[in-house]
């Protein structure tokens, strides 16, 4: 079936999932109610978002209301970067799992690839707005991972924000256990990400597209960028199949089997964001979508640039 796709653990993903980044505490329990009614059974979220406790009553109610099962969820959260030395990964992935109320997640992502100084703050910044890292080095990180995998925590592991270099140290790592299963990167019409993404698939790692939308919420966010959400070649292709911008920038990702998780607060606008397995892009959509690349990124994490682990020097 289109909606969700096999992972290299064998267990399956759905295609489009609830992004929960910027839902505040007061908004997102709804959210993942609204999300769960509507048909979503894969939630994205992350300790960094802080709201994961509020997410966990979604869940928790939408379980105890008996609309869906545990196992019929696939929820994803992510290891914030001030918890990359090994002592601190475990507790942090047991942190999430009270917070979300569960005894396992589905899938558990290394959020960037770089480690910041681990304490309360959990963006440790320097005098001239640059993150401060840690000692840590992200193979040391994904062992420590690997054994929630063993130990039950999670059912898979993962990255976000790794270049292809980063993704290749960890799979030519020595002794190594798990494959990351999946790579969650920035991926729209305007950053289509093509080399990354066939990289990703070749070697059996599925790609989860972030910020499908261009992320319009950003704090830095500017008038003079894109707007994937109020392009006109886009809406050309939206008005063409009796659909929203929304829709089509949704689509676009599972015509090249890749998951993607919008985020929405607004139940209509949920609703709408998973009203996406009722047509196809034809092949020229696709072309047109694909070149409105500009290798624009919403993400350019330029607060990082100077860290050893910093992901986007390379291409790709
Ligand atoms: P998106 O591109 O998903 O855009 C979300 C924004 O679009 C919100 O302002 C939302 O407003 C609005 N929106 C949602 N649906 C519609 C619609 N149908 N029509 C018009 N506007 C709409 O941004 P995000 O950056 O949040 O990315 C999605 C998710 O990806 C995150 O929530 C998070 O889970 C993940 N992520 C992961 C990152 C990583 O480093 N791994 C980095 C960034 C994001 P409203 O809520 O009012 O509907």
């Amino acid at each position: 079936m289109e909606s969700d796709f096999t992972l290299g653990t064998g267990g399956k993903m759905p295609i489009v999932g609830l992004g929960t980044w910027k839902a505040s505490p007061g908004e997102v329990t709804e959210a993942v109610k609204a999300a769960i009614l509507a048909g979503y059974r894969h939630i994205d979220g992350a300790h960094v978002y802080e709201n994961e406790k509020e997410v966990g009553d979604g869940i928790r109610v939408m379980i105890d209301q008996g609309v869906v099962k545990r196992e019929d969820l696939f929820v994803v959260s992510k290891l914030w970067c001030t918890y990359h030395e090994r002592h601190l990964v475990r507790g942090a992935c047991e942190r999430t799992l009270s917070d979300l109320r569960l005894d396992y997640l589905d899938l558990y992502l290394m959020h960037f690839p770089m480690g910041f100084k681990p304490g309360e703050n959990l963006f440790p910044f320097d005098a001239e707005g640059q993150v401060i890292p840690d000692d840590s080095n992200f193979l040391d990180t994904w062992e420590e991972m690997e054994k929630l995998v063993d130990d039950g925590l999670v059912k898979a592991i993962g990255i976000s924000n790794f270049n292809r270099e980063q993704i290749e140290a960890i799979l030519n790592k020595p002794g190594l256990k798990h494959k990351p299963v999946n790579n969650q990167i920035e991926c729209h019409p305007f950053l289509t990400q093509e080399k990354l993404i066939n990289f990703c698939q070749s070697k059996g790692i599925s790609v989860t597209a972030y910020s499908p939308l261009g992320s319009p919420e950003r704090q830095w966010a500017n008038a003079q960028e894109p707007c994937p959400l109020q392009d006109p070649q886009i809406r050309a292709i939206a008005e063409k199949h009796m659909k929203t911008n929304a829709q089509v920038l949704i689509r676009f990702h599972i015509e090249r089997n890749v998951a993607v998780v919008p985020k929405s607060a607004n139940p209509k606008r949920i609703e709408e964001n998973f009203k996406v397995f009722d047509f196809k892009l034809s092949k020229e959509d696709m072309n047109t979508l694909l070149n409105l690349n500009r290798n624009w990124r919403g993400f350019p994490m330029k607060w990082a640039v100077n860290h050893k682990d910093f992901p986007l020097h390379a291409e790709y």
